[in-house]
């Protein structure tokens, strides 16, 4: 008979086991100097996929070309290195390979061989917990963690990437219709099963419509498509052309509406030369944090409330050929962009029936065989349905970002409880971060906090 083991115990765990935590854990295991033992927890293996890299469709590109998806700020061209050295895209040459957009799989299979190549070189120990840690305490001499399945976890310092959650279809009723008939974006596997004639009602028109419509048209999909979105904003084409060459610089001492303007007028003086206003935007990307934070509180709220939807279209944009798809089915008259407030999804026999309100409050209604719920990433982590963060919540031991999205946390990543102390044991990193930072999601951002992360949960002598 074995006796259960009552409580393992650990240096450093690892919430999440997305590319925020694998990234993570390899600057850990790199930084690591003596023994010392890791807990990586995430419930959904292998590792390294979380949402956005868990596609094995070949038609799910990355957003960010591949030269800029390194996932180590020291090491700018090691994604580029790894694709050159797997032969990712046969016959591409690795300038060429740079500039293209990969399919998102070749992502999580990255970041698992860095991770292996961290743990074969590293004094540190890894292990890996199969379970969703559900509940965190603080006390003096450590962190404990349970686990919906084995024994706690007791750690001295803990990393906490939990990542992104969908956002729950945002109508009545929808909870009784069927699960074949109203399927998540981030589903892959039950998007490619909608059978090829249904006609498909997908509720968003960001990237993960993209990702569905491009699921579709590869697998043969020949019925009608209806998107519905709040303001029918279509995600837009990265471009290749000339870097524009304005100064940022006092964009940052600016409002929101002064901002605005004066990048709109960037855009013009960029066109008149014939550069496209996405240099614009990527001049500003390496910004994006300082952008958000310069803001003062009623700007940022105004922006969440007025300018977001604009600036994501502008701001997170599709390979050209994704954009093209989507055009070329709306010019076949296959793809139908509604827009209006989805109020009731209700399912009628074989069909499922979205009843939506118009910009006028006028009501309609589109008739299709499933739902896809599209909406995007949720940001409120009390809406996160994410029993950790709720228990954070509900404790006091985190208290919701500013404008109530996110996690709270202090410049140095820490965690702020309740009372807006900061606990250095608990190092936050990545989109529960967003209230403070804005741009807290994309690899970009995700490498820099990680690699931070690891620093400050290494102990001294490590
Ligand atoms: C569809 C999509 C496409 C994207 N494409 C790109 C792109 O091309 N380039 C780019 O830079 N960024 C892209 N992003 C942004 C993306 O958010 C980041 O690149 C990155 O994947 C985020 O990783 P993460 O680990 O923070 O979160 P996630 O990928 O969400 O991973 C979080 C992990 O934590 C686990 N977890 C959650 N709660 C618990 C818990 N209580 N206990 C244990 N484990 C838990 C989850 O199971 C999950 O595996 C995309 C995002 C999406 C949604």
């Amino acid at each position: 008979m074995t006796v259960p083991d009552p409580m393992q115990t650990c240096d450093i765990a690892i919430i999440g086991g997305g590319a925020a935590g694998v990234l993570t854990a390899i600057g850990v295991l790199r930084g690591a100097r003596g023994e010392l033992r890791v807990v990586l927890v995430e419930p959904q293996l292998p590792l390294g996929r979380g949402v956005a890299y868990a596609t094995r469709r070949p038609e799910h590109l990355l957003n960010v070309p591949a030269g800029k998806m390194s996932g180590f700020p020291d090491q700018p061209d090691d994604f580029l290195d790894y694709l050159v050295a797997h032969d990712a895209l046969p016959g591409t040459g690795r300038d060429a390979l740079a500039q293209a957009f990969v399919a998102r799989h070749h992502y999580a299979a990255y970041l698992r061989q860095r991770l292996q190549e961290a743990v074969d070189a590293s004094p540190a120990r890894l292990d890996v917990r199969a379970a969703r840690v559900h509940a965190l305490q603080r006390h003096a001499d450590g962190l404990l963690l349970q686990l919906d399945a084995g024994p706690p976890l007791r750690a001295a310092a803990v990393a906490l990437c939990s990542g992104n959650a969908l956002r729950p279809l945002p109508a009545r009723g929808a909870g009784t219709v069927p699960p074949g008939k109203r399927i998540e974006a981030w589903d892959y596997d039950a998007v490619q099963d909608v059978a090829a004639s249904a006609d498909v009602a997908i509720v968003g028109s960001g990237l993960s419509m993209a990702d569905c419509v491009a699921s579709l048209a590869a697998s043969g999909h020949r019925g009608q498509v209806h998107v519905l979105s709040r303001h029918a904003l279509l995600p837009l084409p990265h471009a290749s052309g000339a870097a524009a060459d304005y100064d940022p610089g006092p964009l940052l001492a600016m409002g929101l509406r002064q901002r605005m303007r004066a990048l709109r007028r960037h855009a013009a003086d960029a066109a008149r030369r014939g550069i496209p206003w996405q240099s614009v935007m990527e001049r500003i990307r390496p910004l994006g944090q300082a952008l958000w934070q310069s803001l003062s509180f009623d700007d940022q709220r105004r922006f969440l409330r007025h300018v977001v939807r604009y600036w994501d279209v502008h701001r997170h944009r599709i390979a050209a050929p994704v954009h093209a798809q989507l055009l070329e089915l709306r010019r076949q008259g296959r793809l139908h962009l509604h827009r209006g407030r989805l109020e009731t999804t209700i399912a009628e026999g074989a069909c499922v029936r979205l009843g939506a309100l118009d910009p006028r409050r006028q009501p309609f209604q589109i008739d299709a065989h499933c739902v896809v719920n599209a909406t995007g990433v949720e940001m409120r982590a009390q809406a996160m349905r994410n029993p950790l963060l709720q228990q954070l919540l509900g404790s006091g031991i985190a208290r919701p970002g500013p404008h109530g999205i996110g996690l709270d946390s202090a410049d140095d990543g820490s965690l702020l409880d309740a009372d807006g102390v900061a606990e250095p044991r608990i190092q936050v990193v990545g989109s529960l971060r967003i209230g403070r930072l804005w741009e807290s999601l994309a690899i970009p951002e995700l490498r820099g906090q990680a690699a931070q992360a690891a620093v400050r949960l290494l102990p001294p002598q490590a």
